[in-house]
């Protein structure tokens, strides 16, 4: 196995356990939460922490890591007080990820709930901007599915997150969401869509942007801007859109991540060896 598949996996009972359960899917790579994706509370780790962690990783093969931030999380807001706290659990969480060796924590940009696009993006490179993004990190932007005044459903948004922000650009990356992407509206079936989607990637962030893949399917149709994952193959985006992804030489290199549905049937399991089947 050359390319670099895995699933968000729980950390409970301790980090290192991440790389355990990892091991049983058969992943060479992960996602965790550094805390309770539902709360605000991030875990506190220390050395001893990062240092079992990585030597655990290093002897089973999984590289890189990725942390995701909690779902409360909201920069594009026009509240203080939920802006700060959304700084401040970032802020946690890319500590977490220099403390555990994680290279990349990814979150949901956010929605403006009424102040408009162009105040939400302001907002979300202003937070950004707010971060110390540590050595060795990279804060990535996950696109969206686009629901309400969520904002980060097409490429060019990101793009203007990105740009708006005065942080060094060599910080911030995007993790590409394929259930969010045709949630918004992307066409990643037919072969002709794909590659539109792929130029867009290329015109307006750049491929060397993306550092991470969330593979997931879809239980809506195409541009329903609904969030509701599928397992691999059994949604609308179905075999045909994951042969295009996972043999896409333009994503050859990137770790991607099954966050579907939980460690339950189908299963993790189950949706990487389809993932194997599906490369050419
Ligand atoms: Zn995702
Ligand atoms: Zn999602």
């Amino acid at each position: 196995m050359n390319i670099r598949i895995g699933a968000h996996v729980s950390i409970s009972g301790g980090v290192e356990k991440a790389v355990e359960r990892q091991e049983e899917i058969g992943g060479n790579t992960g996602q965790i939460f550094a805390g309770s994706p539902r709360t605000w509370s991030v875990s506190e780790y220390e050395d001893d922490d990062g240092e079992k962690f990585q030597d655990s990783r290093d002897e089973h093969d999984q590289n890189p890591y990725v942390i995701h931030s909690t779902y409360l999380v909201n920069l594009a807001t026009p509240k203080d007080e939920l802006f700060q706290k959304s700084i401040d659990c970032l802020q946690a969480e890319l500590d977490a990820a220099a403390q555990l060796g994680v290279e990349y924590v990814v979150f949901h940009p956010g929605a403006h709930t009424g102040s408009g696009r162009e105040n939400g993006i302001e907002r979300i490179a202003e937070g950004i901007d707010e971060l110390d993004i540590p050595e060795n990190v990279t804060l990535l932007l996950e696109n969206t599915a686009g629901k309400g005044t969520t904002l980060g459903k097409s490429m060019g948004e990101l793009r203007e997150m990105i740009h708006e922000a005065e942080t060094d650009s060599e910080k911030i990356g995007v993790c590409i969401d394929t259930c969010h992407a045709h949630a918004a509206g992307y066409e990643l079936r037919e072969k002709e869509g794909f590659q539109d989607f792929l130029q867009e990637i290329r015109e307006d962030i750049g491929l060397e942007k993306v550092k991470v893949l969330h593979l997931n399917d879809s239980k809506d149709e195409k541009g329903s801007e609904k969030d509701n994952h599928q397992d691999i193959g059994c949604g609308e985006i179905g075999d045909k859109g994951f042969r295009n992804i996972v043999n896409a030489e333009e994503f050859e290199d990137l770790p991607m991540i099954l966050e579907t549905p939980s460690e339950e049937r189908p299963g993790y399991k189950e949706n990487l060896e389809k993932i194997l089947e599906l490369r050419e």
